[in-house]
């Protein structure tokens, strides 16, 4: 398998060559050719699974056809996870001048929300603090997002975000496409599957 086989446009092709992902990993050679196509996913895929690279590289590759602001949310159990998945947006998004914004707990929330306003294209977040700023800052609205990301969502669950999620889900217009990635299937991961996600590709590795 290669990148470009599995549908990655020529530019985000260099990209994965330029960062040294030489092939595609499983879980992306099951995931990203429905991402391109549209479909929403859920993942159950380990870290070290590459498991960021296939949500990131769709997500770049329909930035690239529309390059629009407040385009992407990830929401991510934890603060080191959410910077981890910045990093990774913005090594595979160079050539597109990628803006991504962190917002989790423990930053200072005004310049959070200049940061914010300067119109990322992704948003990657920790549900508790996003949920802050959707009920305090004034102008701060989800309503262009057309990604959405739940990653480590068994672990979203065991830290009890489920009042969190069900609040920002809430907040997304419905026409979006939505991946859901865990390392483990539960019972309350089905529940939030299925008010998270529409008609999705079940696929594991
Ligand atoms: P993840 O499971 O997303 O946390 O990724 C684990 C590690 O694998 C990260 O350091 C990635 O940069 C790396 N990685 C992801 N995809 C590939 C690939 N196709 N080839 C080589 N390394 C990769």
């Amino acid at each position: 398998y290669t990148f470009e086989k599995l549908g990655v446009c020529k530019i985000l092709c260099e990209e994965c060559k330029n960062v040294n992902y030489q092939t595609p990993s499983k879980i992306q050679i099951q995931a990203i050719p429905y991402a391109l196509r549209g479909r929403d996913i859920i993942g159950i895929a380990e870290t070290g699974s590459g498991k960021t690279a296939a949500f990131v590289i769709p997500i770049l590759q329909s930035l690239l056809d529309h390059n629009k602001p407040y385009f992407a949310l990830v929401i991510s159990p934890t603060r080191e996870l959410a910077f981890q998945i910045k990093e990774h947006f913005e090594l595979l998004g160079r050539s597109i001048a990628l803006r991504v914004v962190v917002i989790v707990g423990g930053v200072d929330i005004v310049s959070q929300a200049a940061a914010f306003a300067r119109k990322p294209h992704v948003i990657v977040a920790t549900p508790g603090r996003l949920v802050d700023h959707l009920e305090n800052t004034k102008g701060f609205s989800l309503q262009s997002i057309r990604f959405l990301v739940l990653d480590e969502a068994d672990r979203l669950l065991s830290m009890d975000f489920e009042k969190e999620l069900e609040k920002i889900i809430a907040a997304l217009p419905k026409e979006r496409q939505s991946f859901l990635f865990s390392a483990t299937m539960t019972r309350k991961v089905q529940k939030l599957q299925r008010v998270s996600l529409t008609n999705p590709v079940k696929l594991q590795v």
